[in-house]
């Protein structure tokens, strides 16, 4: 599929990228204020953040808005406070990309380490949750908004070492699917992007002895990104897409 949109697709658009200052999440940042939209940078690394800050605000497109917010350590607190001064800043939110994510350790199932499963899951899942529930009334104050979530091709089908990282994104997708089962009557759209083997930090850890210029870069696979939070994706709910091709 051709994923085109009109070049101010996001004009007046408030959208949210989780994991906003490097690899897809930076990307997507920088695709969604390039078609109009107001974004909302949150990330861990503030340094991160102000480069893509800098970097927007040097096209002229939206000035953006930094969040910094380590997801590991973050409460159901922290993502209402968040809610609250979005709300003051914005009155609304038309859509949050939650593309943050952490690999972990791939290791045998056996030798899962349960530390490092517990931060896999409170990154990838449970403070994705946290954040979506705090976020869905400034979502439902807007005429059209849009939630998307990131899995993985081993979030659809299980792959030997993947363990916690694998386990998380078969339960992001789960969660993906209640949300926009439970969204079906309202104007919130809920979907899921697999990017697939995309050229990245993440990526490289993964697969160390991997040739980086093999890959799909950020800017390749974005338009998937940007058509979901677009008037043009409108018709898209429930699904998990694939950004794409099996490699
Ligand atoms: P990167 O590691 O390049 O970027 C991940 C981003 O998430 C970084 O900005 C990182 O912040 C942020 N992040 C990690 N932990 C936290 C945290 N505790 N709190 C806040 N932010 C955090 O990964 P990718 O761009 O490759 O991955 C983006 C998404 O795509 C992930 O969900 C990943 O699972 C998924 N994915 C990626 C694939 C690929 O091939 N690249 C394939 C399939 C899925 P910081 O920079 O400060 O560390």
């Amino acid at each position: 599929m051709d994923y085109q949109v009109t070049s101010d697709a996001l004009q007046g658009r408030v959208i949210l990228v989780t994991g906003a200052g490097a690899g897809i999440g930076r990307q997507a940042a920088l695709s969604y204020a390039e078609k109009g939209a107001t974004v909302i940078l949150l990330g861990r690394t503030v340094k991160k953040l102000e480069a893509v800050y800098d970097e927007i605000t040097a096209t002229g497109a939206p000035q953006p808005a930094i969040i910094p917010l380590d997801m590991l350590g973050a409460t159901r607190q922290h993502y209402l406070d968040m809610a609250d001064t979005i709300d003051q800043q914005f009155g609304r939110l038309d859509g949050v990309l939650h593309n943050a994510g952490l690999l972990g350790v791939l290791s045998p199932f056996d030798q899962i380490d349960e530390k490092s499963h517990d931060d896999v899951m409170q990154v990838n899942v449970k403070a994705t949750m946290l954040m979506t529930q705090a976020l869905l009334p400034l979502l439902k104050k807007s005429d059209d908004a849009r939630v998307v979530f990131t899995t993985s091709t081993v979030g659809h089908q299980g792959r030997a070492y993947w363990g916690s990282y694998a386990i998380s994104k078969f339960a992001t997708e789960g969660m993906m699917q209640v949300l926009a089962d439970e969204m079906s009557d309202t104007k919130v759209r809920v979907n899921a992007i697999n990017p697939g083997g995309t050229r990245t930090s993440m990526r490289a850890s993964a697969f160390p002895g991997e040739d980086p210029d093999t890959l799909k870069t950020p800017l390749d696979i974005i338009p998937l990104y940007v058509y979901l939070m677009a008037p043009e994706g409108v018709e898209v709910h429930g699904q998990c897409i694939d950004a794409q091709p099996k490699r």
